[in-house]
């Protein structure tokens, strides 16, 4: 049940309000709404100030300035900082932290969310971009609304089926879909005030998954593609209405057909070619920032379209204004400043994620800066008011540039990286997936740190020719292309490659403080607490809380699944919860498989609390059924176009070799139906429901037979090398151990 927090002074029509919600405490929430819509109609005569929310009354004043116990917006307040002043729980009592209590999300994909609290109400979202309301003091629903996305939408994502999370604005629930709507819920009900369509060109592969933003009677939300050959750009939507009041395009579109305004004409200049051809890309997928002090939108924009740049804009240009931080005016779209951090980008290294706003005394002065950890590995310290940097320096293994140049801004690049204009095979750190992705941050005003979710291994950069929309991750890195044909080796492999840190970063001196390593890497993004702690989920199934000062880790717990999604704490009734979403997903959650360990179900959403004693059920252990039928061709080059028709339409989701992360099938390990309805199940969308889409439109009867060969192949080699004796794979697996430790130096 929605009650007013006791913070907040009462006026008239509140108090109407609170008395009203007591009345039908003991009824249920549609009880509540229907109370609620007769009071909006008797509102005019009730309140002298105007109409009545039907919702919590949460406004750009309450977001700028949220109270200790709530979490009322994405990043918590404006600045994103994602600190929560409270300090019940702290280093010295963690140690008694328990389950308070948890939530089946009713899907088994992957979860990013960060979980909103207004007014006792979570608000998260599961995969699929469905919202749930749940009673944050006990994890019971109160409503629960799923947009319908169309589940073929799923070859669209680049990086699972994810969303991010709503914003809550104005008594309403925002919540940007996967096939690109914008949807408006009542907070109180979850029933559909109104929806926008924020994509125009249904030809191209739009897809939302972040969090929309909200201010000053706007709602912010920009899309994801530029693996598929987008025309990036953000939309403000009126909060009431759903109607568009402006759009910024990060890219320019075709001159031939005239630009929108003066500042494509001049992005335009830094372009060659016929760019707009592949839609350019710089989606702003992820980081949306307003700031209440100079009264800015900050948007991250994203990678080029496609990723080598040469194809795109050939003969160079810094193509703005992929790569960038843009600053707009929040109530035209109007440009104020960009500053780009890879100009001609062409490692995928997005400047989508999550933008901090924070303030720092330099030289004896104060500015207003912005910091940001992007793909690229390096920590940027921008001048908010002019978009000016301040400082660069790498927080991670960085080969692609030696540094900055601040006289410039600008890179200095290492020329051996440029595999897009030397046609060559290169190894770039960080990877595609970044020294940090979209996981956020945190900062402690107490330590002075920034905690960053790094990461660290080499990306594989190759130029290959176009095919279809940009074939596999159109044109640069393709990552089981190894040449290693041995799927232990690949294993051992990617895990001595892939490294995952908890890293404490001082933004004053601009070095790292201490590291934590993780197992790999992916693990979630992060929580820091006036109790000076710091928590993270972990991808080996893990809620960790560590002291703020040094890293030393102070309490963990089992969540059975992989966590992605950052944790938030909040305050209830004089008791503080910390929360986090589980789920294993998005672009690596998605394909690495990690442990054998039984998982749970489904998802979940996991609350914390001093002395809490819920327990989790048991995870599930799997069935196993039986030995597929064996490959129908043993034909090397039949199983080779086996492999790039696999590699170019389900690699993505499935992984190398068909070893997917369980919460998409093993495709080794299918039911015996599924193996003869394989044809059915890929080209017509047999099995749609459960999402996995239909490829009629680009594969035929003899491809489905190709890729099904290759899988039953692979299958066959996982089975031979699981049926040897215990000592002989005993002794392989070192050996693999140790070869994969040689590879992993080397790069
Ligand atoms: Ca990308």
């Amino acid at each position: 049940m929605i009650q007013m927090p006791s913070h907040q002074m009462p006026s008239m029509a509140d108090g109407m309000r609170i008395g009203i919600f007591n009345a039908v405490k003991a009824l249920s929430i549609r009880a509540a709404a229907l109370i609620f819509a007769l009071l909006l109609t008797l509102a005019p005569a009730l309140s002298p100030g105007g109409a009545i929310a039907a919702g919590p009354a949460l406004d750009t004043r309450r977001i700028s300035t949220p109270t200790a116990g709530e979490w009322p917006s994405h990043g918590r307040d404006y600045h994103e900082q994602r600190y929560s002043p409270l300090d019940r729980i702290h280093t010295g009592n963690v140690g008694q932290l328990g389950l308070a209590w948890s939530f089946d999300i009713d899907s088994a994909r992957g979860i990013e969310a960060t979980p909103l609290i207004i007014d006792g109400v979570m608000y998260v979202t599961g995969p699929w971009s469905v919202v749930y309301a749940l009673d944050a003091r006990t994890g019971q629903r109160l409503w629960r609304y799923d947009p319908q996305v169309p589940r073929d939408w799923g070859r669209m994502a680049c990086c699972d089926v994810v969303n991010r999370g709503v914003a809550v604005y104005e008594g309403k629930v925002f919540v940007g879909t996967l096939d690109a709507r914008l949807v408006a819920l009542d907070a109180v009900t979850g029933e559909l005030l109104w929806e926008t369509r924020t994509a125009d060109a249904e030809r191209y592969a739009y897809t939302i998954t972040g969090a929309p933003r909200a201010a000053r009677g706007l709602v912010f939300i920009g899309n994801g593609g530029a693996e598929f050959g987008v025309r990036g750009y953000v939309g403000a939507y009126d909060a009431a209405t759903g109607q568009l009041r402006w759009r910024f395009y990060t890219v320019p579109g075709n001159p031939a057909e005239g630009f929108e305004d003066d500042t494509q004409a001049e992005a335009a200049k830094t372009w060659n070619g016929e760019w707009w051809k592949y839609g350019g890309g710089g989606t702003v997928w992820d980081s949306i920032v307003y700031d209440p002090e100079l009264d800015r939108l900050y948007i991250g924009v994203g990678n080029g379209s496609p990723w080598n740049a040469q194809l795109r804009s050939p003969g160079g240009g810094d193509n703005l204004f992929l790569s960038s931080i843009v600053a707009l005016d929040p109530m035209t779209g109007r440009y104020l400043w960009h500053y780009q951090e890879v100009p001609g980008e062409m490692w995928d290294y997005t400047a989508s994620q999550h933008i901090m706003l924070a303030e720092m005394n330099i030289a004896g002065r104060t500015h207003k800066v912005l910091w940001h950890a992007p793909k690229n590995g390096f920590f940027f310290i921008i001048d908010r008011e002019n978009g000016k940097l301040l400082s660069a320096e790498p927080y991670s293994k960085v080969t692609w540039a030696k540094g900055y140049d601040l006289a410039t801004g600008r890179p200095i690049l290492n020329p051996d990286a440029d595999w897009a204009r030397s046609g060559k095979k290169v190894t770039v750190y960080p990877s595609s997936a970044g020294a940090h992705n979209w996981q956020p941050m945190a900062y402690s005003p107490r330590t002075g740190l920034v905690y960053i979710p790094e990461q660290q291994f080499p990306g594989i950069y190759q130029s290959k020719p176009l095919h279809g929309r940009f074939g596999s991750f159109n044109l640069g890195t393709d990552l089981a292309a190894k040449g290693v044909d041995n799927p232990q080796l690949m294993a051992a492999i990617v895990r001595k490659t892939l490294k995952g840190r908890l890293l404490a970063w001082d933004p004053i001196e601009q070095q790292a403080a201490w590291r934590v390593p993780r197992t790999t890497a992916g693990s979630s993004g992060l929580l820091a607490t006036g109790g000076d702690l710091v928590f993270q989920a972990t991808v080996d199934a893990e809620l960790v809380a560590v002291h703020a000062a040094d890293g030393k880790t102070l309490w963990r717990f089992p969540t059975q699944e992989a966590g992605v999604a950052p944790p938030i704490s909040y305050e209830l009734d004089g008791e503080q919860y910390v929360a986090v979403a589980v789920g294993r997903g998005g672009a690596l959650g998605l394909t690495a498989p990690l442990t054998d360990a039984p998982l749970p179900a489904t998802g979940r959403v996991l609350a914390f609390k001093l002395g809490g004693r819920h327990t989790l059920p048991p995870a599930v252990v799997e069935v196993s059924y039986g030995d597929p039928p064996s490959p129908g061709t043993r034909d090397k080059a039949m199983l080779a176009r086996g492999e790039a028709l696999y590699r170019d339409h389900c690699l993505r989701c499935h992984s190398a070799g068909g070893a997917a992360n369980r919460r998409v099938p093993d495709l080794r390990r299918l039911e015996r139906p599924r193996y003869d309805l394989f044809d059915r199940i890929v080209r017509e969308g047999l099995i749609q429901p459960a999402g996995m889409p239909g490829f009629g439109d680009t594969l035929s009867k003899d491809d489905t037979q190709a890729i099904k060969d290759y899988l039953l192949d692979q299958a066959e080699r996982d089975r031979a090398f699981r049926s040897q004796p215990a000592w002989l794979r005993s002794i392989k697996q070192t050996f693999y151990e140790a070869v994969a430790t040689i590879i992993a130096w080397l790069m």
